[in-house]
């Protein structure tokens, strides 16, 4: 069923201006148009699906790819807008809208490929995997092709001083007088919430660990319910720790079966206990019969995504090669399930401590 929450997310995506940063952020949508030309003999002549198709950038880029019918479907009322446009470009023979839910709308065809741009801060924020694996089910013929295929959530521990500083520090001398009794509700205040902010690679202590690999194909909606890692890091150098970043990227299939290279590299050297140790391998992707990736991580280009930090009330001060453990549990939030609760235990140097927030 149709919640209050949905009716207000929706809404959220009425406004242009969400749209209009999304086709701004360059990352993102060339990523997709080369990702979905870089398919097209999957997809010319065939059904395509853009779960949530906004002003129907991805389901025209699809059209020109060469697709007989592309299926765009979104709840939001930008679809009256994305029909327009469709109108305005020819293509309404090709590209049917359908405004309202994936979860609501029926299509009488099977479809060959979906199409989507899920993605939310942190990978799973706004729970909008949970429609793309329900168009799977209903409407994609057995050896489908999803794009994005797979999806990653990285996270790593971080230094990040300049911003402790301009927070919480500023109260110790305002204009010469001392405010820092100000400092534990300035702690509060800037800490208590995951704080979405670009960071460089600079920041990062050490190798990320892999909260969760998704492989699209096969993820359920019960899985995502609750996702949960425990992770183990050395740093790097000697710092003040000041909290994790997290970061996702996304992976588009291998195109075509026709390259006949099974030698080809892992997408990533993931080692047993989830670190990644070699990212070398994810930079190689000049290759045209190669998976696109479309990475969020600090060391590469800024998207609108941007990066997700939890920082700390206090840094603790790391020594170089100090070892970092505990656990993260990401679960829907009973208040609003487009939110995320993030539960983080985290020990170093013999004091192990509990944060808990949310992303609203
Ligand atoms: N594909 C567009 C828009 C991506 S934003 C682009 O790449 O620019 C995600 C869109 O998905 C929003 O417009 C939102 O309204 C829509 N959406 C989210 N969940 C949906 C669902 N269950 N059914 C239909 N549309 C959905």
């Amino acid at each position: 069923p149709c919640t209050d929450f949905d009716v207000a997310y929706f809404h959220s995506y009425a406004h242009l201006g969400i749209h209009e940063e999304m086709i701004k952020d360059r990352v993102r949508t060339e990523t997709y148009r080369n990702a979905i030309f870089q398919h097209r003999d999957r997809i010319a002549g065939k059904v395509v699906v853009d779960v949530g198709c906004g002003t129907g950038i991805l389901s025209i880029f699809c059209a020109q790819a060469g697709a007989r019918r592309v299926y765009a479907v979104d709840a939001s009322d930008i679809a009256v807008q994305a029909n327009e446009v469709i109108k305005a470009n020819n293509l309404s023979d090709t590209i049917i809208v359908l405004h309202g839910r994936v979860e609501d709308v029926e299509i009488e065809d099977k479809v060959d490929v979906i199409v989507s741009e899920w993605m939310g801060y942190m990978l799973l924020y706004e729970s909008m995997l949970g429609s793309v694996i329900t168009a799977r089910d209903r409407w994609l013929k057995p050896g489908g092709l999803i794009l994005p295929s797979y999806a990653t959530l990285y996270m790593a521990p971080i230094s990040h001083p300049d911003r402790y500083g301009e927070s919480i520090d500023f109260w110790r001398n305002v204009y010469g007088i001392d405010m820092s009794v100000m400092m534990p509700l300035a702690k509060q205040c800037a800490f208590e919430e995951p704080s979405v902010e670009t960071i460089s690679g600079e920041n990062v202590l050490t190798w990320p660990h892999v909260v969760k690999h998704v492989d699209c194909c096969t993820i359920t909606i019960h899985e995502l319910e609750t996702v949960s890692t425990r992770f183990k890091f050395k740093s790097m150098m000697r710092a003040p720790f000041h909290g994790f970043v997290f970061w996702f990227d996304v992976e588009f299939g291998v195109p075509a079966i026709n390259s006949s290279d099974s030698n080809a590299p892992p997408a990533f050297v993931e080692a047993p206990d989830n670190q990644v140790t070699d990212t070398s391998q994810r930079k190689k992707r000049a290759n045209p019969n190669e998976a696109l990736v479309l990475s969020t991580a600090p060391e590469e280009p800024p998207t609108h995504w941007q990066q997700t930090l939890i920082y700390f009330y206090d840094p603790i001060e790391v020594e170089q090669d100090q070892l970092i453990e505990g656990s993260v549990t990401l679960t829907q939030s009973k208040e609003n399930p487009r939110f995320m609760n993030i539960h983080l235990e985290y020990a170093s140097g013999g004091r192990s401590f509990v944060k808990e927030s949310v992303m609203r």
